[in-house]
Protein backbone atom coordinates (compact mmCIF):
# COMPACT_ATOMS: atom_id res chain seq x y z
CA UNK A 1 0.00 0.00 0.00
CA UNK A 2 1.19 3.45 -0.71
CA UNK A 3 1.04 5.92 1.98
CA UNK A 4 0.15 9.93 1.34
CA UNK A 5 0.41 13.16 3.37
CA UNK A 6 -2.65 13.16 5.69
CA UNK A 7 -3.08 17.50 5.51
CA UNK A 8 -1.52 18.40 8.28
CA UNK A 9 -2.20 15.78 10.90
CA UNK A 10 0.76 13.78 11.88
CA UNK A 11 -0.01 10.62 10.54
CA UNK A 12 0.37 8.52 6.85
CA UNK A 13 -3.10 7.72 5.15
CA UNK A 14 -3.36 5.11 2.83
CA UNK A 15 -3.98 6.44 -0.73
CA UNK A 16 -7.23 4.21 -0.84
CA UNK A 17 -9.98 4.41 2.12
CA UNK A 18 -12.42 1.89 2.60
CA UNK A 19 -15.60 4.24 1.98
CA UNK A 20 -19.06 1.95 3.99
CA UNK A 21 -21.85 3.26 1.88
CA UNK A 22 -22.33 0.43 -0.83
CA UNK A 23 -21.22 -3.02 1.48
CA UNK A 24 -22.28 -5.80 0.03
CA UNK A 25 -26.46 -6.60 0.46
CA UNK A 26 -28.47 -9.63 0.89
CA UNK A 27 -32.48 -10.45 0.58
CA UNK A 28 -33.46 -12.00 3.78
CA UNK A 29 -37.61 -12.20 4.70
CA UNK A 30 -38.80 -9.26 7.32
CA UNK A 31 -40.86 -12.11 10.01
CA UNK A 32 -42.66 -9.09 11.18
CA UNK A 33 -43.91 -7.49 7.75
CA UNK A 34 -43.76 -10.97 5.91
CA UNK A 35 -42.04 -8.96 2.61
CA UNK A 36 -38.24 -9.53 1.49
CA UNK A 37 -35.98 -6.78 2.06
CA UNK A 38 -31.88 -5.95 1.63
CA UNK A 39 -29.93 -6.18 4.72
CA UNK A 40 -25.74 -5.83 4.31
CA UNK A 41 -24.01 -9.45 3.83
CA UNK A 42 -22.29 -9.36 7.34
CA UNK A 43 -20.00 -12.09 6.96
CA UNK A 44 -18.80 -11.22 3.57
CA UNK A 45 -18.77 -7.09 4.52
CA UNK A 46 -16.38 -8.46 7.61
CA UNK A 47 -14.32 -10.34 5.61
CA UNK A 48 -13.45 -7.20 2.57
CA UNK A 49 -13.04 -4.71 4.80
CA UNK A 50 -10.52 -7.37 7.04
CA UNK A 51 -9.36 -7.98 3.87
CA UNK A 52 -8.87 -4.62 2.88
CA UNK A 53 -6.77 -3.67 6.50
CA UNK A 54 -4.76 -6.21 6.03
CA UNK A 55 -3.80 -4.87 2.75
CA UNK A 56 -3.05 -1.65 4.33
CA UNK A 57 -6.15 0.38 3.83
CA UNK A 58 -6.12 2.18 7.41
CA UNK A 59 -8.82 5.06 6.48
CA UNK A 60 -11.71 3.79 7.51
CA UNK A 61 -15.11 5.92 6.06
CA UNK A 62 -19.09 5.33 7.35
CA UNK A 63 -21.76 7.57 8.55
CA UNK A 64 -24.93 7.02 10.64
CA UNK A 65 -27.35 6.54 7.42
CA UNK A 66 -25.38 4.45 5.37
CA UNK A 67 -27.27 0.95 4.64
CA UNK A 68 -29.96 2.54 7.03
CA UNK A 69 -27.79 2.38 9.89
CA UNK A 70 -26.33 -1.09 9.34
CA UNK A 71 -22.90 0.36 7.92
CA UNK A 72 -22.11 1.28 11.44
CA UNK A 73 -22.62 -1.43 13.04
CA UNK A 74 -20.88 -3.87 10.62
CA UNK A 75 -17.72 -1.28 10.65
CA UNK A 76 -17.49 -1.76 14.51
CA UNK A 77 -17.95 -6.27 13.55
CA UNK A 78 -15.50 -5.90 11.49
CA UNK A 79 -13.14 -3.82 13.69
CA UNK A 80 -13.17 -6.55 16.59
CA UNK A 81 -9.79 -8.68 17.26
CA UNK A 82 -7.55 -6.26 17.12
CA UNK A 83 -8.82 -4.33 13.39
CA UNK A 84 -9.63 -1.05 15.65
CA UNK A 85 -6.02 -0.10 16.39
CA UNK A 86 -4.82 -0.46 12.87
CA UNK A 87 -7.38 1.75 11.32
CA UNK A 88 -7.95 5.59 11.42
CA UNK A 89 -11.75 4.91 11.75
CA UNK A 90 -14.26 8.18 10.36
CA UNK A 91 -17.93 8.63 10.59
CA UNK A 92 -20.48 11.56 9.89
CA UNK A 93 -22.81 13.17 12.06
CA UNK A 94 -26.35 13.86 10.22
CA UNK A 95 -26.52 16.97 10.42
CA UNK A 96 -30.28 17.17 8.93
CA UNK A 97 -31.33 15.44 12.20
CA UNK A 98 -30.19 18.08 14.47
CA UNK A 99 -32.53 19.71 15.92
CA UNK A 100 -31.25 21.12 19.04
CA UNK A 101 -27.38 21.14 20.72
CA UNK A 102 -28.25 18.41 22.44
CA UNK A 103 -28.58 16.32 19.89
CA UNK A 104 -24.85 16.16 18.87
CA UNK A 105 -24.05 14.40 22.16
CA UNK A 106 -27.04 12.17 21.39
CA UNK A 107 -25.74 10.95 18.04
CA UNK A 108 -21.86 10.95 18.91
CA UNK A 109 -22.81 8.69 22.12
CA UNK A 110 -25.04 6.24 20.09
CA UNK A 111 -22.37 6.13 16.96
CA UNK A 112 -19.83 5.47 19.63
CA UNK A 113 -21.95 2.42 20.83
CA UNK A 114 -22.65 1.04 17.29
CA UNK A 115 -19.06 1.33 16.54
CA UNK A 116 -17.49 -0.36 19.48
CA UNK A 117 -15.13 2.68 20.16
CA UNK A 118 -14.28 5.02 22.65
CA UNK A 119 -13.04 7.46 20.45
CA UNK A 120 -13.02 8.54 16.45
CA UNK A 121 -10.28 9.29 14.58
CA UNK A 122 -11.99 12.04 12.23
CA UNK A 123 -15.71 12.79 13.17
CA UNK A 124 -17.42 14.70 9.94
CA UNK A 125 -20.63 17.02 9.60
CA UNK A 126 -22.41 15.17 6.88
CA UNK A 127 -22.76 16.77 3.76
CA UNK A 128 -22.64 20.41 4.37
CA UNK A 129 -23.67 22.88 1.47
CA UNK A 130 -25.74 26.13 2.25
CA UNK A 131 -28.64 25.02 4.40
CA UNK A 132 -26.65 22.88 6.82
CA UNK A 133 -24.26 25.13 7.28
CA UNK A 134 -26.60 27.25 8.59
CA UNK A 135 -27.76 24.28 10.99
CA UNK A 136 -24.45 23.83 12.07
CA UNK A 137 -23.79 27.46 12.96
CA UNK A 138 -27.16 27.64 14.41
CA UNK A 139 -26.58 24.71 16.76
CA UNK A 140 -23.07 25.66 17.53
CA UNK A 141 -22.00 22.41 16.39
CA UNK A 142 -18.28 23.14 15.70
CA UNK A 143 -17.98 23.87 19.51
CA UNK A 144 -19.33 21.13 20.13
CA UNK A 145 -17.41 19.35 18.26
CA UNK A 146 -14.35 20.85 20.06
CA UNK A 147 -15.84 20.09 23.36
CA UNK A 148 -16.37 16.09 22.29
CA UNK A 149 -12.36 16.62 20.81
CA UNK A 150 -11.13 17.78 24.82
CA UNK A 151 -13.25 15.04 26.06
CA UNK A 152 -11.36 12.34 23.56
CA UNK A 153 -14.11 11.52 22.21
CA UNK A 154 -12.84 12.21 18.94
CA UNK A 155 -9.64 13.48 17.58
CA UNK A 156 -9.88 15.22 14.44
CA UNK A 157 -12.69 17.59 13.25
CA UNK A 158 -14.30 17.85 9.52
CA UNK A 159 -16.86 17.74 7.09
CA UNK A 160 -18.11 16.55 3.92
CA UNK A 161 -19.84 18.74 1.23
CA UNK A 162 -22.09 18.93 -1.08
CA UNK A 163 -22.58 22.37 -2.98
CA UNK A 164 -20.72 24.96 -4.68
CA UNK A 165 -17.64 26.50 -4.71
CA UNK A 166 -18.57 29.67 -3.47
CA UNK A 167 -20.14 27.84 -0.26
CA UNK A 168 -17.39 25.54 0.16
CA UNK A 169 -15.13 28.66 0.14
CA UNK A 170 -17.13 29.85 2.72
CA UNK A 171 -17.11 26.43 5.22
CA UNK A 172 -13.32 26.58 4.66
CA UNK A 173 -12.94 30.21 5.84
CA UNK A 174 -15.37 29.81 8.89
CA UNK A 175 -12.81 27.12 11.18
CA UNK A 176 -9.51 25.62 11.38
CA UNK A 177 -10.80 22.37 9.78
CA UNK A 178 -8.27 19.14 9.94
CA UNK A 179 -10.46 17.77 7.04
CA UNK A 180 -12.81 18.01 4.24
CA UNK A 181 -14.46 15.32 1.86
CA UNK A 182 -15.67 16.36 -1.69
CA UNK A 183 -16.71 15.06 -4.63
CA UNK A 184 -14.47 14.79 -7.32
CA UNK A 185 -13.42 13.01 -10.50
CA UNK A 186 -11.80 13.12 -13.70
CA UNK A 187 -15.37 13.31 -15.48
CA UNK A 188 -16.58 16.78 -14.02
CA UNK A 189 -13.14 18.64 -12.14
CA UNK A 190 -15.36 21.31 -11.61
CA UNK A 191 -18.50 20.22 -9.98
CA UNK A 192 -18.94 21.02 -6.56
CA UNK A 193 -15.70 22.48 -4.70
CA UNK A 194 -14.11 20.94 -7.69
CA UNK A 195 -10.62 21.16 -8.29
CA UNK A 196 -10.44 25.12 -7.13
CA UNK A 197 -11.71 23.97 -4.08
CA UNK A 198 -9.81 21.09 -3.83
CA UNK A 199 -6.40 23.40 -4.34
CA UNK A 200 -7.71 25.88 -2.20
CA UNK A 201 -8.44 24.15 1.36
CA UNK A 202 -5.18 21.73 0.72
CA UNK A 203 -3.32 24.80 0.27
CA UNK A 204 -4.69 25.43 3.95
CA UNK A 205 -2.93 22.07 5.20
CA UNK A 206 -6.85 20.88 5.07
CA UNK A 207 -6.03 17.26 4.58
CA UNK A 208 -8.82 16.59 1.53
CA UNK A 209 -10.74 13.11 0.99
CA UNK A 210 -12.28 12.27 -2.16
CA UNK A 211 -15.24 10.65 -2.94
CA UNK A 212 -17.16 9.75 -5.68
CA UNK A 213 -13.78 8.64 -7.61
CA UNK A 214 -15.30 6.80 -10.09
CA UNK A 215 -18.54 8.92 -9.83
CA UNK A 216 -20.98 6.18 -8.32
CA UNK A 217 -19.29 3.40 -10.68
CA UNK A 218 -20.25 5.48 -13.86
CA UNK A 219 -16.56 5.61 -15.10
CA UNK A 220 -16.40 1.90 -14.64
CA UNK A 221 -19.64 1.01 -17.08
CA UNK A 222 -17.95 -0.15 -20.03
CA UNK A 223 -18.68 0.93 -23.75
CA UNK A 224 -17.47 -0.10 -26.92
CA UNK A 225 -15.97 3.81 -27.39
CA UNK A 226 -13.91 3.94 -23.72
CA UNK A 227 -12.68 0.32 -24.42
CA UNK A 228 -11.30 1.37 -28.00
CA UNK A 229 -10.02 4.01 -26.23
CA UNK A 230 -8.67 2.69 -23.13
CA UNK A 231 -7.30 -0.29 -25.64
CA UNK A 232 -5.42 1.84 -27.97
CA UNK A 233 -3.19 3.84 -24.26
CA UNK A 234 0.25 3.65 -24.06
CA UNK A 235 -0.28 1.92 -20.35
CA UNK A 236 -2.59 -0.84 -19.92
CA UNK A 237 -5.10 0.27 -17.29
CA UNK A 238 -9.07 -0.94 -16.59
CA UNK A 239 -11.47 2.09 -16.72
CA UNK A 240 -11.31 2.37 -12.58
CA UNK A 241 -7.67 2.08 -12.86
CA UNK A 242 -7.37 5.47 -15.03
CA UNK A 243 -10.45 7.32 -13.23
CA UNK A 244 -8.00 6.22 -9.77
CA UNK A 245 -4.44 7.13 -10.88
CA UNK A 246 -6.42 11.00 -12.39
CA UNK A 247 -6.62 11.56 -8.35
CA UNK A 248 -3.60 9.66 -7.29
CA UNK A 249 -1.67 11.82 -9.41
CA UNK A 250 -2.60 15.48 -7.55
CA UNK A 251 -0.39 16.33 -4.79
CA UNK A 252 -3.92 18.01 -2.55
CA UNK A 253 -5.52 14.36 -2.74
CA UNK A 254 -4.69 12.31 0.86
CA UNK A 255 -7.14 9.60 0.37
CA UNK A 256 -9.30 8.54 -1.83
CA UNK A 257 -12.72 6.49 -0.61
CA UNK A 258 -13.81 3.84 -2.78
CA UNK A 259 -17.60 2.44 -1.51
CA UNK A 260 -16.68 -1.32 -2.22
CA UNK A 261 -19.06 -3.83 -2.73
CA UNK A 262 -17.32 -6.99 -3.92
CA UNK A 263 -14.19 -8.60 -2.58
CA UNK A 264 -13.04 -8.27 -6.24
CA UNK A 265 -13.00 -4.30 -6.41
CA UNK A 266 -11.18 -4.24 -3.17
CA UNK A 267 -8.31 -6.18 -4.49
CA UNK A 268 -8.16 -4.30 -7.97
CA UNK A 269 -8.72 -0.77 -6.19
CA UNK A 270 -5.36 -2.34 -3.67
CA UNK A 271 -3.63 -3.17 -6.96
CA UNK A 272 -4.48 0.32 -8.35
CA UNK A 273 -3.31 1.94 -5.24
CA UNK A 274 0.03 0.04 -4.76
CA UNK A 275 0.94 1.52 -8.53
CA UNK A 276 0.32 5.03 -7.60
CA UNK A 277 2.45 7.79 -6.87
CA UNK A 278 2.03 11.86 -7.25
CA UNK A 279 3.05 13.83 -10.65
CA UNK A 280 3.50 10.17 -12.34
CA UNK A 281 1.00 10.59 -15.40
CA UNK A 282 2.54 11.89 -18.68
CA UNK A 283 1.05 14.25 -21.44
CA UNK A 284 0.22 11.44 -23.10
CA UNK A 285 -1.85 9.21 -20.06
CA UNK A 286 -3.37 13.07 -19.22
CA UNK A 287 -4.87 12.89 -23.21
CA UNK A 288 -6.28 9.63 -22.51
CA UNK A 289 -7.90 10.87 -19.83
CA UNK A 290 -9.46 13.55 -21.49
CA UNK A 291 -10.61 11.46 -24.17
CA UNK A 292 -12.59 9.61 -21.69
CA UNK A 293 -14.32 12.53 -20.25
CA UNK A 294 -15.46 13.20 -23.72
CA UNK A 295 -16.67 9.71 -24.01
CA UNK A 296 -18.57 9.79 -21.03
CA UNK A 297 -19.99 13.34 -22.06
CA UNK A 298 -21.91 11.95 -25.03
CA UNK A 299 -23.83 9.42 -22.41
CA UNK A 300 -25.03 12.66 -20.81
CA UNK A 301 -29.03 13.66 -21.47
CA UNK A 302 -29.11 17.30 -20.58
CA UNK A 303 -25.72 18.65 -21.48
CA UNK A 304 -25.65 21.10 -18.38
CA UNK A 305 -22.39 21.97 -17.41
CA UNK A 306 -23.42 22.94 -13.93
CA UNK A 307 -22.05 26.94 -14.85
CA UNK A 308 -24.53 28.09 -12.68
CA UNK A 309 -25.27 30.95 -14.95
CA UNK A 310 -28.99 30.61 -15.07
CA UNK A 311 -28.84 30.73 -11.01
CA UNK A 312 -30.23 32.54 -9.10
CA UNK A 313 -34.10 31.64 -9.42
CA UNK A 314 -36.49 33.86 -8.44
CA UNK A 315 -38.56 31.26 -7.51
CA UNK A 316 -35.47 29.17 -5.46
CA UNK A 317 -35.04 26.49 -7.35
CA UNK A 318 -31.53 24.81 -7.89
CA UNK A 319 -31.68 24.74 -11.78
CA UNK A 320 -27.93 22.80 -12.11
CA UNK A 321 -28.92 20.20 -9.16
CA UNK A 322 -32.20 19.16 -10.27
CA UNK A 323 -30.82 18.66 -13.67
CA UNK A 324 -27.84 16.92 -12.30
CA UNK A 325 -30.06 14.72 -10.36
CA UNK A 326 -31.74 13.63 -13.61
CA UNK A 327 -28.87 13.01 -15.70
CA UNK A 328 -27.35 11.03 -13.01
CA UNK A 329 -31.02 9.00 -12.58
CA UNK A 330 -31.23 8.64 -16.63
CA UNK A 331 -27.40 7.09 -16.48
CA UNK A 332 -27.86 4.26 -13.49
CA UNK A 333 -31.74 3.51 -14.44
CA UNK A 334 -34.90 2.71 -12.75
CA UNK A 335 -32.89 -0.35 -11.10
CA UNK A 336 -31.33 2.87 -8.69
CA UNK A 337 -35.10 4.65 -8.12
CA UNK A 338 -35.04 4.29 -4.48
CA UNK A 339 -31.67 5.79 -3.91
CA UNK A 340 -32.36 8.88 -6.03
CA UNK A 341 -35.64 9.72 -5.06
CA UNK A 342 -34.30 9.58 -1.59
CA UNK A 343 -30.72 11.86 -2.65
CA UNK A 344 -33.82 13.98 -4.71
CA UNK A 345 -35.83 14.35 -0.90
CA UNK A 346 -32.75 15.20 1.10
CA UNK A 347 -30.68 18.16 -1.16
CA UNK A 348 -33.62 19.69 -2.79
CA UNK A 349 -36.52 21.57 -0.36
CA UNK A 350 -40.60 21.57 -1.86
CA UNK A 351 -42.47 24.40 -1.37
CA UNK A 352 -43.62 23.84 2.50
CA UNK A 353 -39.94 23.23 3.48
CA UNK A 354 -38.70 26.53 1.65
CA UNK A 355 -41.05 28.75 3.55
CA UNK A 356 -39.99 26.89 6.87
CA UNK A 357 -36.25 28.15 6.10
CA UNK A 358 -37.92 31.50 4.70
CA UNK A 359 -37.51 31.18 1.52
CA UNK A 360 -33.67 30.35 1.32
CA UNK A 361 -32.61 27.42 0.12
CA UNK A 362 -32.31 25.16 -2.76
CA UNK A 363 -35.51 24.11 -4.05
CA UNK A 364 -36.76 21.41 -6.14
CA UNK A 365 -37.96 21.47 -9.53
CA UNK A 366 -41.46 21.40 -8.75
CA UNK A 367 -41.18 25.26 -7.93
CA UNK A 368 -41.25 26.68 -11.53
CA UNK A 369 -43.39 28.46 -12.48
CA UNK A 370 -42.13 29.01 -15.82
CA UNK A 371 -41.42 32.74 -15.87
CA UNK A 372 -38.81 31.39 -18.26
CA UNK A 373 -36.13 34.39 -16.65
CA UNK A 374 -33.27 31.83 -16.91
CA UNK A 375 -33.75 30.74 -20.42
CA UNK A 376 -31.78 33.37 -22.40
CA UNK A 377 -29.06 33.26 -19.65
CA UNK A 378 -28.08 29.37 -20.08
CA UNK A 379 -25.00 29.03 -22.63
CA UNK A 380 -26.30 25.49 -23.49
CA UNK A 381 -29.60 26.92 -24.75
CA UNK A 382 -31.34 24.16 -22.07
CA UNK A 383 -35.14 24.36 -22.15
CA UNK A 384 -35.09 24.57 -18.49
CA UNK A 385 -38.45 24.93 -17.24
CA UNK A 386 -39.46 21.85 -19.97
CA UNK A 387 -36.46 19.71 -18.15
CA UNK A 388 -37.77 20.83 -14.78
CA UNK A 389 -41.50 19.65 -15.37
CA UNK A 390 -39.31 15.88 -16.50
CA UNK A 391 -37.77 16.32 -13.24
CA UNK A 392 -40.49 16.86 -11.36
CA UNK A 393 -42.61 13.70 -13.25
CA UNK A 394 -39.95 11.37 -12.64
CA UNK A 395 -38.47 12.09 -9.53
CA UNK A 396 -41.22 13.53 -7.54
CA UNK A 397 -43.94 12.21 -9.20
CA UNK A 398 -42.73 8.66 -9.92
CA UNK A 399 -42.96 9.13 -13.53
CA UNK A 400 -41.06 6.05 -15.82
CA UNK A 401 -37.72 7.51 -17.44
CA UNK A 402 -38.75 6.22 -20.65
CA UNK A 403 -42.34 8.47 -20.60
CA UNK A 404 -39.79 11.10 -21.67
CA UNK A 405 -36.41 9.84 -22.71
S1 LIG B 1 -38.37 29.39 -15.48
FE1 LIG B 1 -38.47 28.27 -13.58
S2 LIG B 1 -36.36 27.79 -13.16
FE2 LIG B 1 -36.31 29.39 -14.68
S3 LIG B 1 -36.14 31.26 -13.48
FE3 LIG B 1 -38.30 30.89 -13.81
S4 LIG B 1 -39.01 29.76 -12.03
FE4 LIG B 1 -36.78 29.67 -12.07
S1 LIG C 1 -26.91 27.96 -17.30
FE1 LIG C 1 -27.48 26.11 -18.39
S2 LIG C 1 -25.60 24.90 -18.45
FE2 LIG C 1 -25.32 26.48 -16.88
S3 LIG C 1 -26.00 25.51 -14.98
FE3 LIG C 1 -27.78 26.57 -15.81
S4 LIG C 1 -28.82 25.00 -17.00
FE4 LIG C 1 -26.76 24.25 -16.65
Amino acid sequence: MKYRKMGNLDWEVSALGFGCMRLPTKTILDKSSNQSKQVVDREYAINMIRYGIDQGINYIDTAWTYHDGESELVVGDALKEGYREKVKLVTKLPTWLIKSEGDFDVFLKKQLEKLKTNYLDVYLLHSLGKDLFETVKKFNLVNKMEEARKKGLIKHIGFSFHDNLKVFKEIIDFYDWDVAQIQYNYFDPDYQAGVKGLKYAAGKGIAMIIMEPLWGGKLTQSFSEAEDIIKKAPIKRSLADWALQFLWNQPEVSVVLSGMGELWQVKENVESANNSSIRSLKKDDMKVISELRKAYSKYITIPCTNCEYCMPCPNSVDIPQNIRFLNDFIWFGEGERERFESIYGKFLKNKEELEELGGKGAGNASLCIECGECLEKCPQNIQIPEVLKKVDAILGKKRKISDFF
